[in-house]
């Protein structure tokens, strides 16, 4: 199955800690990172007093089930150092299952497609990125809803500092 799967850091080596969470993903058994956009530098938007994020999304090939592949995830975060504080409030790195196949799935602990992912500008526009084509709604595709956030001075490009 296909899945995409988005990325954010806004505190720590935001670059070394996407990087790591991506390799991470792809050293697993039953995943394997296909695609991946660029990076893009980001201010917070709903909680603003905080420092900016960087943000990606990747495309992965998976056989794991969705609430596995959401264990998975959350297990990263984990070793990765994530200490949850305050919901939307800084964080040293947040996996998100944004879309899983073509499923919907509402449980309590996993809703797919990511309910506010149409919403996100730095989710969307990674996303019409790496899978233009790719249906993020009826009859929406990821370039049609990236479209809404083009221009958007908050989001740009980032290089990896060196
Ligand atoms: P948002 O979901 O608005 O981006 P957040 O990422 O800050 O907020 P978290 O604190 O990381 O929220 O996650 C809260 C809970 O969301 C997780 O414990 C998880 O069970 C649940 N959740 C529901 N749907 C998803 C999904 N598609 N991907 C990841 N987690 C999800
Ligand atoms: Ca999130
Ligand atoms: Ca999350």
């Amino acid at each position: 199955m296909k899945a995409y799967i988005s990325l954010g850091a806004n505190i720590g080596d935001r670059f070394s800690q996407l990087e790591d969470a991506v390799h991470m993903l792809h050293r697993l058994e039953h995943i394997k990172v296909t695609n991946q956009s660029s990076y893009y530098e980001t201010k917070p938007v709903g909680v603003t007093d905080q420092p900016d994020f960087l943000n990606a999304v990747v495309e992965i090939e998976t056989d794991l089930a969705p609430l596995a592949l959401l264990e998975k995830t959350q297990s990263i975060e984990q070793e990765l150092g994530r200490v949850r504080k305050k919901k939307w409030g800084p964080r040293t790195i947040d996996l998100d299952i944004l879309l899983y196949g073509d499923e919907n799935i509402e449980l309590e602990s996993l809703i797919i497609p990511h309910p506010r992912m149409r919403e996100r500008g730095f989710v969307m526009l990674p996303l019409a990125e790496i899978a233009p084509e790719l249906q993020v709604a009826d009859g929406e595709t990821a370039a049609e809803a990236a479209r809404a956030f083009t221009g958007d001075s908050g989001i740009v490009k980032a290089e990896k500092p060196r």
